[in-house]
This record gives C-alpha cells, sequence and structure tokens, in this order.
C-alpha cells in the first residue's frame, strides 16, 4: 500500500475549506491552528471553535460529497496532511472487512447526525429527525450487512448466484450483436437481492475479485455455448468490472488466458468499466486498458455522463465504446437541454473513434431518435430484458428484426 503523504500549508488568515463547497478531502492539522466558523441562516458567522495539532478536519468529505458544513480558517501557519476521499477508501477496501463496515457505519452515523442539527436549526421542524433516524437505521444495520456479505461470498460458484444476458441490437439492422452479462443473486431465504445491493457488499467486504473472477470465467464459457447452440459465432459478450479487479497485477494476463481457454476470439469481449476506474488509479488503468486494447480486447465505458464529468479521460485512456447512461433516456423526450447533451455525447465519442451504444432503451421513439442522431447500438428493454441463457438462445433463435 502506498502510504506517501501530501502534505500541504496554509498561511494565518487563508480559507482552508468553505462552507456550501464541496471537497474531497480532509486534513490532519500537523502544526498551527484553525478556527471553525458556521454560518447560520441569516447570513451571520459564529465561531463554534478552534482545532490545533492532531486534530482532523474536513473528514465528512471521505464518507459522500455533500457540501463543506462549515468554513475553517487558518489563525496560524498550518501545516497539514492531505487526505484524499479515493486514498482513503482504498485503504478500507483492503483493510479488514469488519474494520472497514464499521468505519463506514460511525461515518455516515455522524453524517446523519450533522445532518439532524440542521434540520432543526433551519426548519425547527420536530418531526424529520424521527424520519432520519428510521432511514439510518436500515441503512446502517451493520450485522444485517455482514451477514448478507458473508452470505454473498459463500453464494460465488454456488449455483446461487447465477449470470443473466441482455443482448445488444445493431440500431440499424435491429439485429443481436451481442450480450452483456449481469449477476443475479437468488437468497434462499429473502429471495432476489438486486446487483446494486450485493456488489457494494463484496466491494466493502473485500471479494468482489473473486466474484469478478466466476463472472468472466461463466460469461466466457456461456457465450461459447451459446455460439454453439445458435450457430453465430460472432456474438460478443460484456462484463462488469470494478476499480479492486484493475488493482490486480495479474488482471491482464488472468482475463486474456480465460479467453484462449475458451476458444473465443478477443474481440468478442469487452469490459465495462465505468469512470470511478479511471479516476482512482489512472496511470494503473490506463496501462491495463492499454494491454487489453493490444490483445484485441474491447473496452467500453459504462454509464457515461453521470459521473465526473471529466472529458479528458476519454482522450487519455484507450476507450472504444461508450455507453450513454440510461438517465439520459427518460429525459431525452421532455428536455431540449438532455437531448442536446446526448447530441454532443454521440459527436464526441464518434469524433475519437468510438463506437456509441444507448442503455435502458424503453420505446420505438428512443431507438429511433438514437439512430437518427448516429448511435449505432443499442440495450434495453424494448429489444429485450436480461435472460437466463436457455433464453437468450432462443431469443437469438426466433429475433426477428421485423419487430422493431
Ligand atoms: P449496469 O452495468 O449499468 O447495467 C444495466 C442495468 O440496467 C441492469 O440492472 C439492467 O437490468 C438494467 N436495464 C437494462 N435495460 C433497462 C431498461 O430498459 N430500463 C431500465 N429501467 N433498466 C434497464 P441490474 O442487472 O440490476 O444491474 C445493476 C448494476 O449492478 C449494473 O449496472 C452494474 O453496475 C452492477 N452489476 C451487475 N452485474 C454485475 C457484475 O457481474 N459485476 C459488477 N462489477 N457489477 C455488476
Ligand atoms: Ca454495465
Ligand atoms: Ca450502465
Amino acid at each position: 500500500m502506498d502510504t506517501q503523504k501530501t502534505h500541504k500549508s496554509f498561511a494565518a488568515g487563508s480559507v482552508i475549506m468553505k462552507q456550501g463547497e464541496t471537497g474531497d478531502c480532509a486534513y490532519i492539522i500537523e502544526e498551527g491552528k484553525v478556527e471553525i466558523l458556521l454560518e447560520i441562516t441569516d447570513g451571520t458567522k459564529k465561531t463554534i471553535g478552534t482545532r490545533g495539532n492532531g486534530s482532523i478536519i474536513g473528514e465528512m468529505a471521505l464518507v459522500d460529497d455533500a457540501p463543506r458544513v462549515a468554513t475553517v480558517v487558518a489563525i496560524e501557519d498550518c501545516k497539514m496532511i492531505e487526505i484524499t476521499a479515493d486514498d482513503f477508501n482504498s485503504r478500507l477496501k483492503t483493510t479488514d472487512p469488519v474494520i472497514n463496515m464499521i468505519t463506514q457505519v460511525i461515518l455516515t452515523r455522524y453524517r446523519d447526525m450533522l445532518r439532524r442539527v440542521e434540520i432543526m436549526r433551519d426548519n425547527d421542524n420536530f418531526h424529520a429527525p424521527e424520519i432520519v433516524e428510521r432511514d439510518y437505521t436500515e441503512q446502517t444495520d451493520i450485522v444485517e450487512s455482514i451477514k448478507t456479505a458473508n452470505e454473498f461470498k459463500a453464494a460465488i460458484g454456488s449455483g446461487e448466484l447465477e449470470l443473466h444476458y441482455q443482448p445488444f441490437v445493431d440500431l440499424d439492422t435491429k439485429q443481436i450483436t451481442g450480450f452483456e452479462a449481469l449477476m443475479r443473486w437468488e437468497h434462499p431465504v429473502k429471495g432476489y437481492i438486486s446487483p446494486g445491493v450485493f456488489i457494494p457488499l463484496a466491494e466493502n467486504g473485500g471479494f468482489i475479485i473473486e466474484a469478478s473472477r466466476w463472472a468472466f470465467e461463466e460469461a466466457c464459457t456461456a457465450l461459447k455455448r451459446i455460439q454453439q447452440s445458435t450457430g453465430k459465432d460472432d456474438l460478443t459478450m460484456s462484463v462488469n468490472f470494478t476499480s479492486d479487479d484493475f488493482s490486480q497485477n495479474d488482471f491482464v494476463e488472468q482475463t486474456v488466458k480465460t479467453i484462449e481457454k475458451n476458444d473465443i476470439k478477443p474481440e468478442q469481449i469487452k469490459l465495462e468499466i465505468t469512470e470511478r476506474i479511471l479516476i482512482g488509479q489512472p496511470d494503473r488503468a490506463k496501462e491495463a486498458l492499454e494491454q487489453c486494447r493490444k490483445a484485441g480486447i474491447n473496452v467500453a465505458i459504462d454509464d457515461f455522463g453521470t459521473g465526473y464529468s471529466s472529458l479528458s479521460y476519454l482522450y487519455y485512456f484507450p476507450i472504444n465504446f461508450l455507453k450513454i447512461d440510461q438517465s439520459f433516456m427518460r429525459t431525452i423526450y421532455n428536455d431540449e437541454r438532455s437531448l442536446e447533451l446526448v447530441k454532443s455525447i454521440i459527436a464526441l465519442g464518434k469524433n475519437l473513434g468510438m463506437k456509441i451504444i444507448g442503455e435502458g432503451i424503453e420505446g420505438q421513439e428512443e431507438a429511433d431518435l438514437l439512430r437518427d442522431m448516429g448511435c449505432e447500438m443499442a440495450q434495453g428493454y424494448y429489444f429485450a430484458k436480461p435472460m437466463a441463457e436457455h433464453a437468450v438462445i432462443n431469443a437469438v433463435r426466433s429475433w426477428d428484426p421485423e419487430r422493431f
């Protein structure tokens, strides 16, 4: 683990953080003193305390990107150690899973306490704290989370965990070009649990790598079987990966090995990654992605347009597919700005030589609109929902492009 520290100096009188602005780091005071000021609703500022050597300030930025709750001003020349949210979170992931979860619960409770103080101060609303209390009890049931996380770990490779496959469709021909593998977990007691719940648990619990390896192996063998059953040997398979997967030194080697073992072409595989991977460890991610591209494997940026809205990484990283996030599809019809944004995303991606995929297409209008704007491929309930392997084989066999 990288233990390098970033030191920062602030002269007396300088503003270290400002109430209402977002921040992505906390500071430990090594030397000097700061004053904490709270701006109240009528605009007046009130000093609520001072902090000196060894104190931590701005720590809520480590849990979320909500605005800073107070202003901090240096009242002496200060030296600080900067702790970024990304660094903190990557350290948390590699620590003991119980410590990780307890830390997250403490921070979530602290954030909640601050919110309640704010609600009471601003609105004099005495019912709101009870509502917040109920929400956070649900969110932070640590015993339940640890239990579910351990059950998920046991489910990997046990048959409880499955992959479903959602088709991609060529918007011109309306033919199926391939699939995205999506995990499905049928808990023996609780029933269906959404990947939106268990993927973060697996990430926090430190076993997402194991889950991703299982998913990739399974998706590759399924692609081979689907090819053999349908006689279509140019279908593709997309698999989702997280930043933890990319932190493995042998990620590319393992990926290439699995593709070779299953006798499929690397061009038939697409790795789906989100912007977070690129932001967290840009150099490592760039190197791994370059090696993947050199091996012929495709790389898609997932949920595009929702994350960090930094476009520079589109130039920097070797990405050849861009998936426009489904949130745009919900607004593309009634919001002119959303439509213009999608148009710009398509133009930008195409200028960089990328293929564009529209996600979450639920109606013909969206499909037609996207095709007319130059988007090549689409995925969504309008064409097909994620399906089990046997259903996907039937869908390929009986697919009628004229239906759309
Ligand atoms: P994602 O990668 O963006 O996957 C697309 C999600 O949108 C899927 O939800 C899919 O079922 C849903 N979807 C597809 N078409 C439509 C549509 O027309 N309308 C609507 N409303 N939704 C649509 P799902 O399967 O619940 O997965 C949620 C997220 O969980 C995925 O988002 C992905 O981030 C994560 N996930 C799922 N499987 C895996 C996996 O094997 N590995 C990793 N790392 N993450 C996974
Ligand atoms: Ca995806
Ligand atoms: Ca997506």
